[in-house]
């Protein structure tokens, strides 16, 4: 499929990546049926922030759209379908990021609202803060009349049963088998516009069974969720705290604006660098050339992309 930029004054051709979690079904267990649903949710999620850019808009509406779509599908750990706690609720955190100027925003610990990246966008557009926790934040969304949904149309049985197999695990004392699709998950977006601007968009449940109080990397700036005009856009998934602790996605801006690295060097780099330690997970970047890349370090990391020809892909393993 080709790119049709009605609106657009500059020549960059747009570009768009997401993830739908670095916590992919291991291959043994991934039926052909499956996969196809993967596929089908990556690829409308795909274009629904692709309509967005060939129109001319913006990659910050663009990554929303993107986001929006996957939190609504069951099968990400965002919004509908998000893990549980090992107290079996629910918390969601997200972020969104504008590499025009920097602004961002962003939630954490928050139950409710359809959308997260909703709230994560009104914190950055309708409030002089950064980021909302918890009941201030819940309070604030209602306020701003973000749609609310009942707590069973978040609830899935699959993340029930990921819960249990989980805690069972635990009580039993056996090792952590490291089955990513049991405890990973996240959603994200990044894109650059036909005028060369950057954002990137993140939303997630967080890892099945963490306490509840927990917040992971998504919603910290420079740590799941980057962007800047200047170098890149980056959403990332995976362990939380190592993401958190080696602020990944602020040290990939970090080297192409000091070291001079090209993203793909920079990103794989902190990505493989990672793994050793224990930092499973991977992310999606673009740059302001418009290159992407996709690194992961586990088996797999639910991706989707748009190239500069305004090609689709999605791709799982
Ligand atoms: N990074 C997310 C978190 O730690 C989880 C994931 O992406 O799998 O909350």
């Amino acid at each position: 499929m080709s790119g049709v930029v009605s609106d657009c004054v500059s020549d960059f051709a747009p570009v768009l990546a997401l993830h739908g979690g670095a916590g992919t079904l291991r291959r043994a267990a991934m039926t052909p049926a499956r996969e196809a649903a993967y596929h089908a949710g990556l690829m409308a999620a795909l274009n629904a922030g692709r309509v967005v850019l060939q129109a001319g808009g913006t990659a910050l509406d663009a990554v929303t759209a993107s986001v929006m779509a996957l939190e609504d599908d069951p099968l990400f750990n965002a919004g509908r379908g998000a893990v549980l706690t090992s107290a079996g609720t629910q918390e969601m955190d997200a972020a969104i990021m504008d590499g025009t100027d920097r602004r961002a925003g962003a939630v954490a610990g928050l139950f409710g609202p359809r959308n997260p990246i909703l709230a994560a966008r009104a914190v950055m557009e309708q409030t002089d803060h950064v980021l909302l926790i918890g009941a201030g934040g819940e309070a604030f969304c209602r306020d701003i009349g973000l749609e609310f949904m009942p707590p069973d149309y978040f609830l899935t049985q699959a993340r029930q049963e990921s819960l249990a197999r989980e805690l069972e695990r635990r009580a039993s004392g056996a090792a952590d088998d490291g089955d990513a699709a049991r405890k990973h998950g996240t959603v994200g977006a990044v894109a650059l516009d036909c005028r060369g601007h950057l954002a990137a968009a993140t939303s997630t449940g967080g890892m099945t069974a963490k306490l509840p109080g927990r917040v992971g990397d998504s919603p910290v700036i420079g740590a799941g969720t980057f962007a800047d005009d200047a170098t890149c856009a980056v959403s990332a998934t995976g362990h939380g705290e190592f993401f958190i602790r080696y602020a990944v996605a602020h040290e990939i801006s970090a080297r192409m604006r000091w070291a001079g690295q090209s993203l793909k060097k920079a990103s794989e780099g902190i990505v493989a660098e990672l793994a050793p330690l224990g930092g499973s997970g991977g992310l999606v970047a673009v740059d302001r050339t418009g290159a992407i890349s996709l690194p992961f370090n586990s088996e797999g990391m639910y991706r989707a992309w748009m190239d500069a020809s305004g090609a689709l892909h999605t791709a799982i393993f």
